[in-house]
Order: C-alpha cells, then structure tokens, then sequence
C-alpha cells in the first residue's frame, strides 16, 4: 500500500504526513521480523532549507530540500546467541536531501559535503513509505543478541563477548543533543525531537 507524493513538492511547500500500518504491509520488513502484526507508526515532514555559508557558483546561497523520516516499530528475531525470539526496538530518524537525478544524488553523496543528509532521488509521484520502509532496512542490526540470554547456552563462555555493532534488547535510543546551529527551524511541533535528533546525527557512510 504506497502512499504517492509528489516529493518535490511536498519540500517546497514544507508539508508534513504521518500514518501508521502494519510490519505485514511492508514486504522486505516483514522478512526480518516474525511478528507481522506489529505497528509502524511513520512521520515525514519536507522543507527548503539555506545553508548557512555555502553559495553556488552565481554565489546564491545554496538550498536544499531536506525530508525528514521517523519511524517507530517492534520487531521480532532471533537472538545471535540463544536462538530464542527477542524484542528489537526500532526507532528511525533520517535526514535526505533530495535531488532531481540520479547523478546529482550520485555526485553529492560522492563529495559528501554534507553526510548529516543522505541523497536520494526525487519524484513527483514518490512512495514516501517505501522510503520510510528502506530507512528501517538501512538502519537494520545485522544481527541481535540478549544483553543476557534467557536460557544459558550451553557452549558460550560465562561472559559472553558482545560483538561489535550488534544491537541490544535493552539499549536505549540514543538521544543525540542538539546542534545549535540556528538555521533551523521548527514549523512541526510534532516532529521537533525529530529535527532535534536529525541535527546531531552524523549520517551513513555507506548508502550505496
Ligand atoms: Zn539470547
């Protein structure tokens, strides 16, 4: 069920949407969880943003048009170590930046100028949730462990290692402070801790 907008304007006019669905109405999700009736709560809100200092080359001061995604579900997987089902949080927050080609997107996430947003292609008929969909995918664990497992397994040390990069049932989202960088603003109140996380965030390094 694709929720159609025309993204470039949805920018340029800084509208804001939000719904909510089900894990089992988003296919490539569904495949990482076993509980397909888990809630997805989604929002979006698209602006023009200036930057600060940054001119192109007729030396107008550059703008962007910025999406901002955040979603809120519960999946559930299968414990790395145990192999028993565990709850895994999930709490996105994406800042893109949207261009008008596929090189355009290319050529700035090559630069990385800027990698608080990642590029994305821009389309006046735009699935926004298949995009809210790919960002939970993107910020997907590769894999899952109990911070402490409910049954001992029986090979595992008596302290077992954490790998790196692994998320935990109990981490707390991490609530990033916020960037004081005064070009903000906030004309969504409801996604405020939204654009007050997003402007902290540092951003994926590897997109593609
Ligand atoms: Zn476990």
């Amino acid at each position: 069920m694709p929720v159609w907008i025309d993204l470039f304007r949805f920018c340029e006019e800084g509208r804001s949407q939000d719904g909510e669905c089900l894990v089992r109405d988003l296919p490539r999700l569904g495949g990482e969880t076993a509980e397909l009736s888990a809630p997805v709560r989604w929002q979006a809100a698209g602006r023009i943003e200036t930057l600060a200092g940054v001119y192109d080359e007729q030396g107008a001061p550059r703008r962007r048009r910025a999406l901002y995604l955040a979603a809120q579900t519960q999946l559930t997987r299968d414990c790395d170590r145990c192999g028993q089902p565990m709850q895994v949080p999930v709490d996105l927050r994406s800042r893109l930046e949207v261009f008008d080609t596929e090189d355009e997107a290319d050529a700035a996430a090559m630069e990385a100028a800027d990698d608080e947003f990642d590029p994305i292609v821009g389309a006046r008929k735009f699935d926004l949730l298949a995009q809210v969909e790919e960002e939970i995918l993107l910020e997907l664990p590769a894999g899952v462990t109990h911070e402490v497992c409910p049954q001992p397994v029986a090979s595992s040390s008596t302290a077992p290692q954490r790998v790196a990069g692994q998320a935990t049932a109990d981490a707390a989202p991490q609530e990033a402070p916020v960037a004081g960088d005064g070009r903000t603003v906030r004309p969504f109140a409801q996604l405020d801790a939204l654009l007050k996380a997003g402007a902290a965030q540092t951003g994926r390094k590897s997109k593609k």
